[in-house]
């Protein structure tokens, strides 16, 4: 399929952002390979795009404060866990002393009764 510069132009973005369907990615390829103009036009975007991410990127490692918010809220959520599954082997503990206990005078009191 043949397509002109003008529907290229307005091509470029689903191109490079990949959503275009196959028959137009197809068309829209065969024609920069034919049209310098185009693929001057579809490259430059591209880097456009490219570093539009970046940027992105950017700012996203350069927000401390959002990143310390989270590490500290996941910090003491995991410190909340620590603390319930250390109470919850206290009592296990305890328990096990207490069935012990309660084991060894059993076994105690029923020697004796025999
Ligand atoms: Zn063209």
């Amino acid at each position: 399929m043949e397509i002109t510069c003008d529907i290229v132009t307005d091509l470029v973005d689903v191109y490079t952002n990949n959503v275009a369907s196959e028959d137009t990615v197809n068309a829209v390829k065969e024609h920069l390979k034919t049209c310098p103009e185009c693929r001057r036009h579809y490259e430059e975007y591209k880097r456009n795009i490219e570093s539009e991410r970046k940027n992105k990127v950017f700012v996203t490692e350069k927000s401390p404060g959002l990143n310390e918010e989270i590490i500290l809220e996941s910090m003491n959520k995991l410190s909340k866990r620590l603390k319930t599954r250390r109470t919850i082997r206290n009592i296990t503990s305890v328990f096990a002393v207490v069935v012990s206990l309660v084991v060894l005078l059993k076994g105690f009191f029923g020697e004796d009764r025999d």
